[in-house]
């Protein structure tokens, strides 16, 4: 699959480049009374840590707050719980315990560990509409040191 090359632009509260995501995955995530104001036009998700827009568009400018998302962004300062996998809601924790106990190194195992059913609908569940989140194998590497470690 060919890579998206549209250039995202910045976010309008902190300025910063941000992702383009799939329309479907913005109205999937978004509550009920924000979704209203979606429209069939690109949106961005904006990357920040410390900043409150979740997604954001250009023309029109459009600005939807983290508050406004059904699920927390695993990126952003205040998100609890921290989700490594939304589509089998895993947290990092869980993904961390996981590993130190099992040793396993690769996601597939941890999540067929953890669920008895193994589901993937990231363009609906994900904020960023990809698979996973790059907490995930950083929670399987940090469980796996613990382990080692043994403590
Ligand atoms: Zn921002």
């Amino acid at each position: 699959m060919p890579k998206i090359q549209l250039v995202a632009p910045p976010c309008p509260r902190c300025i910063k480049r941000g992702q383009l995501v799939r329309n479907l995955t913005v109205r999937s995530l978004l509550i009920t009374e924000a979704k209203k104001r979606v429209e069939d036009i690109a949106y961005y998700l904006c990357m920040s840590s410390d900043c409150e827009v979740s997604y954001y568009s250009k023309s029109p400018n459009e600005v939807f707050t983290t508050k406004e998302v059904k699920v927390p962004i695993w990126y952003k300062k205040d998100a609890s719980p921290k989700y490594a996998c939304y589509c089998n809601e895993i947290t990092e924790e869980e993904a961390f315990n996981a590993a130190k106990e099992t040793g396993f190194t690769e996601m597939s195992e941890i999540i067929e560990f953890l669920r008895e059913k193994v589901k993937c609908a990231c363009v609906a569940k994900n904020p960023s509409g990809l698979c996973c989140t790059p907490l995930f194998p950083e929670a399987i590497a940090s469980g796996l040191r613990a382990k080692q470690e043994g403590n």
